[in-house]
C-alpha cells in the first residue's frame, strides 16, 4: 500500500471526523491548562479544510496536505493553527507520489521540523512535539525494517499515544500552559493529545 491521493484525502477527512468527535475532550484538557479552545480551534479548522477539499482537484497526495495546511493557517487563530498548518504544508511539500512507508516517514519528519522551527519547543516542554517526536521515530524505525504502511502507522500511533500520556507529569515550558508554571503539572497536554489523534487516524484509515 502506498500513500496516494485517495488515502491523503481519506486521512484528512478522518481527522476532521475524529476532531469533531473528540472536540469536547480536547477542550476539557485545554480548559485545565490553557484557555479551553483547542477542540473548537481544530473543529473550526478542519471543517474549513473539508470545504476547501470539496472544490479541489488535487495533483497528488502532497497537494491535499498542502491545502490542508494553508487552510488551517488561515482559519485557526490559536497557537495550534499555524503549528499544524505549517506541519501539513511541510508534509505536503516533502511527499513524493505515490509515497511508500519510508517516504511518508520522511515527509512526516519534515512536518515535525516545521513545528519545531516555528514553535521552538524541545521534547519535554509539554507540547505537540512530545507526541510527534516519538511518532516519527517509530514510523521511521518501522519503515526501515520493512513494515507495511498500516504497520508503520500503527507503531507511530502507539508511540504518539504514549508520548501524549507522558506529558502528564511535565511542567509546560511553551505556549499558554507555561504561564501556569508548576500548576501545569498533572494534566495531559491538549496539543500532544490531538497529535496522537491525528496519528491514530492515519493508522485507522490504512488498516480499514
Ligand atoms: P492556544 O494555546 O493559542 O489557545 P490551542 O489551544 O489551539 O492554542 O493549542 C494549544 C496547544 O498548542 C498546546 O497544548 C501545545 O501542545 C501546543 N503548543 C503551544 N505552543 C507550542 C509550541 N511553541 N510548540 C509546539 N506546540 C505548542
Ligand atoms: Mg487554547
Amino acid at each position: 500500500m502506498d500513500f496516494d491521493t485517495p488515502l491523503a484525502e481519506a486521512w484528512v477527512r478522518a481527522i476532521a471526523a475524529a476532531v469533531e468527535k473528540e472536540q469536547g475532550r480536547l477542550t476539557e484538557l485545554d480548559s485545565a491548562i490553557g484557555d479551553g479552545d483547542h477542540g473548537s480551534n481544530l473543529q473550526r479548522g478542519f471543517a474549513a479544510v473539508l470545504t476547501a477539499l470539496d472544490g479541489l482537484q488535487p495533483a497528488g497526495p502532497g497537494a491535499v496536505l498542502t491545502k490542508t495546511g494553508t487552510t488551517l493557517i488561515s482559519k485557526v487563530g490559536g497557537a495550534s493553527g499555524p503549528l499544524y498548518g505549517k506541519a501539513f504544508r511541510a508534509i505536503g511539500a516533502a511527499l513524493p507520489e505515490p509515497a511508500g512507508p519510508a517516504a511518508l516517514a520522511e515527509a512526516l519528519a519534515a512536518g515535525l521540523d516545521a513545528i519545531r522551527a516555528l514553535g521552538k519547543a524541545e521534547p519535554g516542554d509539554k507540547t505537540i512535539v512530545d507526541a510527534y517526536t516519538p511518532a516519527v521515530a517509530a514510523f521511521r524505525t518501522a519503515a526501515a525494517t520493512g513494515a507495511t504502511l498500516p504497520e508503520a502507522a500503527a507503531a507511530a500511533a502507539d508511540a504518539a499515544d504514549q508520548g501524549a500520556h507522558a506529558t502528564i507529569p511535565l511542567r509546560a515550558r511553551k505556549g499558554r500552559a507555561s504561564y501556569l508554571g508548576e500548576r501545569s503539572i498533572g494534566h495531559q497536554d491538549p496539543g500532544a493529545t490531538s497529535t496522537a489523534l491525528i496519528f491514530r487516524t492515519l493508522a485507522d484509515i490504512t488498516t480499514s
